[in-house]
């Protein structure tokens, strides 16, 4: 296939009165399709649930965003049937075919992005900035994935004995079990999905219960890019109803998953138990993080105070890769605290209707009660220097930027992750110091050091225990092919989205020798 090279997909400039009239009348007009109804897709066909998923927007919980199905059991076996099915012939689809779907699915998603973004900003109460890289990110997956696979479609080199030929190459698993969270509801979504379909595997989609619109939006772009009924069922439900089932059940061959730290584990542990099925299921899970970002004595202090306030705060601190600690130098602390608390207090808080609009809703009741009870904790254990206490949730999921000072790195506030605008300031005595009270974590997914000494640098480089290590910039918005994505330790399997070790994890690997 003659394909151009890979290149990520270009934001737009939201500083362009055209961008942002665009988007508004975009928004206006999706504004009129909210509180549709969105039923389950199965073996191609729109099924009925008898109850539904209802999805509001999180800056305006009175406003349903739209109804989608809710699988039981019973539907969710018949996803399971479906895709089983549909495995047979997708499996043997060239993969030329299998790409070619990805690239029309990138070119539907591209002229619909505008779209896309509206629907981030009422499913997820995205910020139009955050939205638009999100969509970005989805397009990259379908671009990056088509092309990673016709790179591997006849599999790699390998060394032969003299009179045989060995060869290596890779064949789909089976189904697919795709269980995605909220906090990048089109991108993660897309890429976890595509990536599997790509393989030649065949999938039971379930998004997450609070951004279910944007989930059957996504499965309307397969469909429309021409995948076979069967290859994508799309499976909305509660994870708490339907999750385990699919999961435990022996036609399932892989799970591919991206959420929190427990439900990631409690996956691992029941896809281990053997249940019928003549196969180990293979785990792909990327979960939680207290992602942390050192500041040593040699940085500098300006541009790092923008990136820890940037990679702390955009989309309220609801990204795996935000970063919740900083650990600053105590020859630079004051300073550098000064900075950030200054530059927090000028961010603005607020319904995303408009594009200066950076910190934006919490998703959920759950999680604006869960971030409320930290403020709270973290009134108990340390400093608050920034921040105010919640308002009344009926008025939107708001919370604050907060910031807390002289944090102990033990304390909860510096260990668990929160998942929303909060950040834990650490004092350390020096770079080693800085070091040791970042790798104090379970978890392990990005991290930063910002410091111009070279030295430092190379012992972050092997010493920081974290998946994606950046120096002196942001920690936040990997990009596909650029940045691939995974953690360490609790975080995940490490499985790097969006990099040339992903596909392999969907397929598996064979190796066929002939003597001549
Ligand atoms: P979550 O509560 O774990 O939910 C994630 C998904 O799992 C949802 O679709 C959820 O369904 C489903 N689920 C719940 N219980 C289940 C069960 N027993 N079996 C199977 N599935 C089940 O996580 P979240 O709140 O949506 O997402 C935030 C978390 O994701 C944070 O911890 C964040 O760090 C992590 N994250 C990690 C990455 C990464 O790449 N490492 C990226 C993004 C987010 P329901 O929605 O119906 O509950």
């Amino acid at each position: 296939m003659g394909l151009l090279p890979y290149k990520n997909e270009p934001y737009l400039d939201w500083s362009d009165e055209s961008n942002q009239s665009a988007l508004r009348a975009t928004l206006e007009k999706i504004g009129g399709e909210l509180g549709k109804s969105y039923p389950l897709v199965i073996g191609g066909k729109p099924v009925e649930t008898e109850g539904d998923i209802p999805s509001v927007n999180p800056a305006k919980p009175s406003q349903v965003v739209g109804r989608v199905g809710r699988a039981t059991e019973r539907e969710a076996g018949m996803a399971l049937d479906a895709a089983t099915r549909a495995f047979e012939s997708w499996s043997r689809t060239e993969p030329e075919s299998r790409a070619r779907i990805l690239l029309r699915a990138s070119g539907i998603m591209r002229r619909r992005k505008l779209e896309m973004i509206s629907w981030e900003v009422y499913d997820g109460g995205k910020p139009w900035a955050e939205a638009d890289a999100q969509v970005a990110e989805a397009i990259d997956f379908l671009e990056y994935y088509a092309r990673e696979m016709l790179r591997l479609k006849d599999g790699v080199e390998i060394y032969s004995v003299p009179g045989e030929e060995s060869r290596y190459f890779y064949q789909p698993m089976g189904v697919g079990v795709i269980i995605a969270p909220w906090n990048f509801p089109t991108a993660i979504l897309t890429g976890m999905s595509s990536a599997a379909i790509v393989t030649g595997n065949t999938i039971v989609m379930k998004p997450s219960e609070f951004t279910s619109v944007i989930g059957a939006k996504v499965a309307e772009i397969f469909d429309e890019a021409g995948l076979p009924a069967g290859v994508l069922n799309f499976c909305p439900g509660y994870g708490s109803e339907i999750g385990d089932y699919l999961v435990k059940d022996p036609r399932t061959r892989f799970i591919s998953f991206t959420g929190s730290m427990k439900t990631g584990l409690r996956i691992n542990e029941l896809a281990a138990k053997p249940n019928g099925q003549p196969w180990i299921k293979r785990v792909i899970a990327e979960m939680g993080g207290k992602d942390a970002m050192i500041i040593d004595d040699s940085a500098d202090l300006e541009a790092a105070a923008n990136d820890i306030v940037r990679s702390a705060y955009g989309y309220s601190g609801q990204k795996c890769s935000a970063a919740s600690r900083a650990i600053l130098h105590a020859d630079v602390y004051d300073e550098v605290l000064g900075k950030v608390v200054e530059k927090v207090r000028t961010l603005r808080l607020g319904p995303p209707e408009s594009p200066d609009v950076i910190v934006g809703p919490l998703i959920s009741e759950p999680q604006f009660e869960k971030v409320s009870s930290y403020v709270e904790i973290g009134k108990d254990e340390a400093e608050r220097l920034a921040g105010e206490d919640p308002g009344d949730p009926d008025g939107g999921y708001f919370i604050s930027p907060t910031v807390f000072g002289d944090v102990d790195p033990k304390a909860r506030i510096a260990q668990e992750e929160i998942f929303g605008p909060v950040l834990s300031v650490i004092k350390a005595r020096d770079f080693s110091d800085a070091l040791r009270i970042a790798n104090d974590s379970p978890y392990g997914l990005t991290g930063g050091v910002y410091s111009k000494d070279r030295d430092h640098l190379e012992l972050a480089r092997r010493e920081l225990r974290a998946g994606n290590v950046y120096f002196n910039r942001h920690i936040t918005g990997a990009l596909v092919g650029v940045q691939p994505f995974g953690g360490f330790g609790l975080s995940g399997t490490d499985s790097k989205a969006g990099g040339p070790d992903y596909l392999p994890l969907h397929m598996v690997a064979k190796t066929v020798v002939e003597r001549f």
